[in-house]
């Protein structure tokens, strides 16, 4: 958990920090602490942050991030932190994300602790501070029950420096200048959360909480336990398959419609011969009559290729295999309809002499009108083709 802890002066940033420390044993990082420290030892550093602080403005950028770069390479912000007044301006927001995302340890949430700005004066004024353990009291809002000394440790308490009432007045004026638009830099970033800093010390750390608690729920991975697997869909596979025709498919149904045709046509005429045999033994010159039975299946077989092509176009158009489908069923069609069926052959013999009537009409039907004007010669030519079959089948 990073956490960065924004307010103005006297917000109470700090006692909350202390408490979240408490409760979540993550370091609290204060620059203004470490700057005090600094001071107070007497080190380089201390001696140039010394005057800038005392004024109540702020120390310079370089001399805080490089501070802030050592103190988060020390092993326990491994597993979190807070910062405390800490970033103070964009640069350092910036400053700050650079140096986490090198270290993949991005920051999880910015807290604003608000408060109104008339009631900054009064706890900045009346703030004490305990020497040996920081706890934090106020002489107005939330007195020590020992006076001078700290309730917690028994340390002394005094009064900061700068918390007079010249320097708070140009903190207020820094914080506005400065460190309010880093409040609309992490609320770009969506990772600032607003908490009334009005109230009782716990109540206000119960909001904080709730804050926290909400954040990392919504950063807590899915739990795949509670995912129901779907059921395995086994006859779907196939269903699906089968709905899709291919070409393979469309071959098959059209050579099956045109065999299934193929051996209706054939059982008819053999049906037809028969019958036109046993009229042509009783001596009936009306067996051709019998004929168009012969040529109705014909008809029919026509017609279901026919359809079978339709179906087979519409299909191919389905599975872009068009014309190789239509190449197929045509050539189908056109064996069908060439094909002398094993049963027509059948009624051939048998029929004998009652045959060419059944040529004549078969004849006619392709002949265009003109031609039909030539009747002579049709009839010769059937006469010769009847003499050649009657002579090959001898
Ligand atoms: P604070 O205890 O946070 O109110 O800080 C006290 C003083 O330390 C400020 O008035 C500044 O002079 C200095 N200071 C603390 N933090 C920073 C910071 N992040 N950047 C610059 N100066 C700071």
């Amino acid at each position: 958990m990073r956490i960065v802890l924004l307010g103005a002066p006297g917000s109470g940033k700090g006692t909350q920090a202390q408490l979240l420390v408490e409760k979540y044993q993550f370091p609290q990082i204060s620059t203004g602490d470490l700057l005090r420290a600094a001071v107070a030892a007497g080190s380089p550093l201390g001696m140039q942050a010394k005057a800038a602080m005392e004024a109540g403005q702020l120390v310079s950028d370089e001399l805080v991030l490089a501070m802030i770069k050592e103190r988060l390479s020390q092993p326990d912000t491994k597993n979190g932190f807070i910062l405390d007044g800490f970033p103070r301006n964009i640069p350092q927001g910036e400053a700050l994300d650079r140096m986490l995302e090198k270290m993949h340890q991005p920051l999880d949430m910015a807290l604003l602790v608000e408060v109104d700005f008339d009631q900054l004066m009064q706890r900045l004024t009346g703030r004490r501070t305990c020497e040996s353990c920081g706890a934090v009291f106020n002489i107005y809002t939330s007195p020590s029950k020992m006076d001078e000394r700290c309730d917690k440790c028994g340390g002394n308490l005094r009064h900061r420096a700068d918390d007079n009432e010249e320097t708070i007045a140009n903190r207020l004026k820094v914080y506005e200048a400065q460190t309010e638009p880093v409040i609309a830099y992490y609320k770009t970033q969506g990772k600032l959360r607003v908490i009334q800093g009005v109230g009782e010390i716990p109540d206000i750390f119960a909001a904080i909480d709730k804050a926290i608690n909400e954040m990392v729920a919504s950063q807590r991975p899915v739990d795949v336990t509670t995912i129901v697997e779907p059921k395995p869909a086994k006859p779907k596979a196939a269903t699906t398959k089968r709905r899709s025709i291919t070409v393979e498919d469309l071959q098959a149904k059209v050579l099956s419609a045109v065999r299934t045709a193929r051996e209706r046509k054939a059982a008819d005429e053999a049906k037809a011969a028969k019958a036109a045999a046993k009229q042509a033994k009783a001596g009936t010159a009306k067996a051709t009559a019998k004929k168009p039975a012969v040529k109705a299946p014909a008809k029919v077989v026509t017609k279901k290729v026919a359809a079978a092509k339709v179906t087979a176009k519409k299909a191919t158009a389905k599975v872009t295999a068009k014309k190789v489908t239509a190449k197929k069923v045509t050539a189908k069609k056109a064996a069908a309809a060439k094909k002398p069926v094993s049963g027509k052959k059948a009624a051939a013999k048998k029929a004998t002499v009652k045959k060419p009537a059944t040529k004549k009409v078969v004849a006619k039907k392709p002949v265009p009108k003109k031609k039909a004007a030539k009747p002579a010669t049709k009839k010769a030519s059937a006469t010769k083709k009847k003499s050649s079959a009657k002579k090959k089948h001898k």
